[in-house]
């Protein structure tokens, strides 16, 4: 074990350009070469954290083991390295300021005048350090979100210089930017490169390394170029060109050498060279499918596909295990109230109903499984979308009119989805929700049994929701069944109907858990259950 060291990944020109990716790119370069890792994000805004986010604002909010409401990015960390990650590992300004004013408010800054500088550079820098002082990693990777130049990352963006001086070459700062190509002048541009180099040096950080993104391969005089304006050896400019999938990226940094920069400007004696070979194994199968799938995911806020970034992803994991390209048909729920059945197209082969809060969209939802059961279409139902499946068995099957959950509506005469006990109580929204590990005991002789063979099993929740147990031996005697169960709660964690192709709903969400070394099984046990639709 090598000391912590400690590496800081900011943006430059525009934002979206992908740090999380790179970060977890070289993550993945550093876990082969046989180090630990940690990354960890540092949200400038004044949020606690996204759960209280609109979708359309942040896209996913993506849950943790131990329950935290974090961005997205973490989703990418734990697809890419395999490893868990804590609240530790995302950090906002609303949090930061929360801990400071807190102690404040205890005296424990004994009389003196908070201010930005020292105390809340000091809690960022805190923060950083949390998860290096645990001893478990080589390198902590933290990730500066928003672009550099912002008015709310400043106080990052100095804390990071603070630690660069205090770690000397235990840190290193690498910036993300991008190189615009202008057609009309058949050229790439590096001034915006420049400048936004500039702005980091006027708050006194150098970058040793810039990634830069770009549609077209930089060329030597673009790097001559980046390296004399903004004091960064020739070796130190990494291209970073569009890829046709993110998991290229890793491949890319390898031949670009962005790891062996790294540990050369770290002072790390690289231990081995990194073996990737599960890895283009991946990306091989990816690339090369042997058949073609197409899911209708229906959502309330599929403009956005980053709404559901994980169920995206989890579906291009399951698709590389069966080499079989997962083509996603969005369909927004709200349509299909509109036009009843007939907005599935005849091709699709499988129907994932997806998580979601409120009423908008949530008949749509409901007809999409009265579609799905009644065409025997594979069906796959996460949170609110087991729910649904819930409401339309009830409604459909056992004739319950007027069946819902009472989200939806608080008078219904059968409120099969009810709130959960502790729930009745929280007034505030943030974090309160069943978030979460909870462990499933699963039924023996069900899909969920054949996806996982394990009769226990752990996965994330996010609801406040669950199903009423009051209705539990209609279901049954009509025909539906539950095939996880939470062992101490007796809480309905999954659904099935055991006469039908593939008809799975569950509690909580699988697609968090899902990563490149281990593709999700049920996301797996759905895919190739559509897949057998065409045969
Ligand atoms: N709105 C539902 C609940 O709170 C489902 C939540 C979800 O799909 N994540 O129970």
């Amino acid at each position: 074990m090598i000391p912590t060291h400690y590496i800081f990944v900011t943006g430059g020109v525009t934002s979206s350009l992908g740090k999380g990716i790179i970060s977890s790119s070289l993550a993945v370069l550093l876990k082969a070469r046989g180090y630990s890792v940690a990354i960890q994000k540092l949200d400038p805004y004044i949020n606690i954290d996204p759960g209280t986010l609109n979708p359309y604002e942040h896209g996913e909010c993506y849950v943790t083991e131990d329950g935290a409401e974090t961005d997205l990015d973490l989703g990418h960390y734990e697809r890419f390295t395999n490893v868990f990650t804590s609240q530790a590992n995302n950090v906002t300004t609303g949090r930061v300021y929360k801990t400071v004013i807190e102690k404040e408010r205890h005296g424990d800054y004994l009389g003196s005048t908070v201010q930005v500088i020292p105390h809340i550079t000091d809690e960022i820098k805190r923060r950083i350090e949390i998860l290096g002082k645990t001893n478990e990693y080589d390198f902590v990777i933290t990730e500066i979100g928003g672009t550099v130049g912002d008015i709310e990352s400043l106080p990052f963006v100095e804390s990071i210089r603070q630690m660069k001086w205090e770690l000397g070459n235990r840190a290193v700062v690498i910036h993300l930017t991008y190189i615009p190509y202008l057609s009309a002048a058949g050229e790439l541009k590096t001034k915006p490169t420049q400048h936004s180099v500039k702005a980091m040096l006027q708050q006194g950080v150098q970058p040793d390394i810039i990634v830069c993104r770009t549609e077209h391969p930089i060329t030597e005089s673009i790097r001559s170029k980046i390296s004399l304006f903004c004091n960064i050896t020739k070796d130190c400019v990494i291209e970073s060109i569009d890829a046709s999938t993110i998991y290229q990226v890793p491949l890319n940094m390898r031949s670009e050498k962005l790891d062996v920069q790294v540990l050369r400007k770290l002072n790390v004696q690289p231990k081995q060279e990194a073996d990737l070979s599960q890895w283009e194994d991946f990306v091989y199968r990816l690339n090369n499918p042997k058949q073609e799938v197409k899911i209708a995911l229906v959502g309330k806020y599929v403009e956005l596909h980053d709404a559901y970034k994980s169920i995206s992803e989890a579906f291009i994991h399951a698709g590389a295990v069966l080499q079989c390209k997962v083509k996603i048909k969005w369909i927004k729920a709200e349509d299909l109230e509109k036009t009843e059945n007939n907005a599935f197209p005849d091709d699709i082969q499988g129907i994932l109903v997806a998580p979601g809060f409120g009423q908008r969209g949530i008949e749509g939802k409901i007809l999409a499984v009265k579609y799905a059961r009644e065409h025997n279409i594979p069906f796959f139902g996460i949170c609110l979308g087991m729910q649904c499946a819930v409401i339309e068995f009830a409604r459909n099957v056992l004739n319950l009119n007027g069946a819902n959950s009472v989200e939806m509506d608080k008078n219904t005469p059968y409120p099969v989805i009810d709130i959960m006990e502790e729930q009745k109580k929280i007034t505030n929204m943030g974090g309160t929700m069943r978030l979460g590990s909870y462990p499933c005991d699963v039924k023996k002789g069900t899909k969920l049994f054949e996806a996982y063979h394990l009769e226990r099993i752990n996965e994330r929740h996010r609801h406040r929701y669950e199903f009423n147990d009051a209705f539990e031996t209609q279901f049954s005697d009509g025909g539906m069944i539950f095939s996880g169960i939470n062992p101490s709660s007796d809480l309905v964690e999954a659904i099935e109907i055991p006469n039908h192709k593939y008809f799975v709903g569950v509690q909580f969400h699988p697609e968090y858990k899902s990563t490149v070394e281990n593709p999700h099984p049920l996301f797996v046990s759905f895919v190739k259950a559509a897949l057998s639709v065409s045969d």
